[in-house]
């Protein structure tokens, strides 16, 4: 199985189509089912479903408490290494961005030192982040990190270069919980166009590598596209599918969806396809109605005001107090190269307290965690 197939019966012609030919009576009824289908889903992407913001945030926000209840997940990435081989145009590690100074992969005390620092302030849930670089950052080291990660958080997740299944298997072994990894863009030639180099390059091999994961034992994936690269109702069609997809293809993990939308970028690079505040709230709201039980992870890259009003709309992961630097929150300030700048710069307390304002409760411990407690243990630093 892969869902290579399933994306190949939804070329982009057919879906323009399915959007194109949504009119009002279309969206009402996606409003009113229970279960949707793909062609509600393009009919509440669709320009006419830009009038019913109001109605579908109601039913967002109804389905997220019913699913998930009042409560927000914290996490916090921590990027082990800043080292890239690849050249994604619109990335500021890519290979040729220009940036060829303050390169840097952290060593097992830095990385010890940088986890000490996260779980002070208090986090359970860590991911952890690499360029693509299997010589600089081979799966050995990045197995070293999650195991010395494991010491300090109950729940590691990796954002790393994409794996065979046998390489996600050695990570769980060592305590992975999950994986995060994003297509950037579900639209093959786009996909060309922007990675240009590495094995990254490869759009097959990278598409199903988040169900390698989930056969391997991860138990939590994460998808997304960079939005900015495509047309935004395509990719979110695409990136609902999929979410679809994995939910019965890995049906033992827990899979989440995130936002990542281009907002800075290299020189040499220009958004193709900038997206609105409003389309990327109506992307949002569509996809939850369509994936009523898939989480919605929502990081730093956004406004600190933008993303408090979208913890009432399905969000239900928040990074907050995030770094993009190796060696970021303490071990090297800003001595490294960072990947790209972020828009909310608050402190976890801070984004705490604006989530309880709001009249939900920041989850630091994830409770599903109970599971694999006896499995691999709680940690040992807290
Ligand atoms: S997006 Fe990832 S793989 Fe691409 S250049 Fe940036 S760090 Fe490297």
């Amino acid at each position: 199985m892969s869902f290579k197939h399933e994306i190949a019966e939804w070329p982009e012609e057919r879906i323009a189509a399915r959007i194109a030919e949504a009119d009002a009576a279309a969206v009402e009824r996606a409003l009113a089912r229970e279960e949707r289908t793909p062609a509600d889903l393009a009919a509440l992407l669709s320009p006419v479903a830009a009038d019913y913001l109001e109605p579908m945030a109601k039913e967002a926000q109804r389905l997220t408490r019913w699913h998930f209840g009042r409560t927000i997940g914290m996490y916090v990435p921590l990027y082990i290494s800043n080292i890239c081989g690849a050249d994604c145009v619109y990335c500021g590690y890519a290979v040729r961005s220009g940036n060829k100074e303050r390169r840097r992969t952290l060593g097992p005390d830095e990385i010890r030192r940088e986890c000490d620092i996260l779980a002070g302030h208090g986090y359970r849930s860590v991911l952890l982040l690499t360029g693509e670089a299997r010589r600089a950052v081979p799966v050995s080291e990045i197995a070293e990190a999650v195991a010395i990660s494991r010491e300090y958080f109950p729940s590691v997740a990796a954002e790393i270069y994409a794996l065979d299944e046998a390489d996600y298997a050695t990570l769980v072994k060592h305590g992975l919980e999950g994986v995060t990894l994003y297509m950037e863009t579900y639209h093959r030639p786009t996909y060309a166009q922007v990675h240009l180099k590495g094995e990254k390059a490869d759009y097959d091999y990278r598409i199903d590598a988040i169900e390698r994961a989930g056969h391997a034992g991860v138990r939590r994936l994460s998808i997304g596209a960079l939005l900015g690269l495509y047309d935004w109702r395509q990719e979110g069609f695409w990136t609902a599918l999929h979410g679809r997809y994995l939910q019965k293809a890995c049906w033992r993990s827990a899979i989440s969806v995130s936002f990542p939308r281009l907002l800075h970028v290299p020189e040499r690079f220009g958004i193709p396809h900038l997206v609105s505040d409003r389309e990327l709230v109506q992307l949002m709201l569509a996809m939850r109605l369509f994936l009523p039980e898939v989480g919605f992870n929502l990081s730093t890259r956004e406004r600190a005001d933008f993303r408090d009003g979208l913890i009432h709309l399905g969000v239900t992961m928040m990074s907050a107090g995030s770094s993009t630097r190796p060696g970021g929150y303490g071990t090297y300030g800003e001595e490294t190269l960072e990947q790209f700048e972020i828009e909310d710069t608050r402190s976890p307390e801070e984004v705490a307290a604006v989530i309880r304002a709001a009249g939900y409760d920041p989850v630091w411990k994830d409770f599903d965690y109970a599971f694999d407690d006896a499995a691999i243990g709680e940690p040992s630093h807290q």
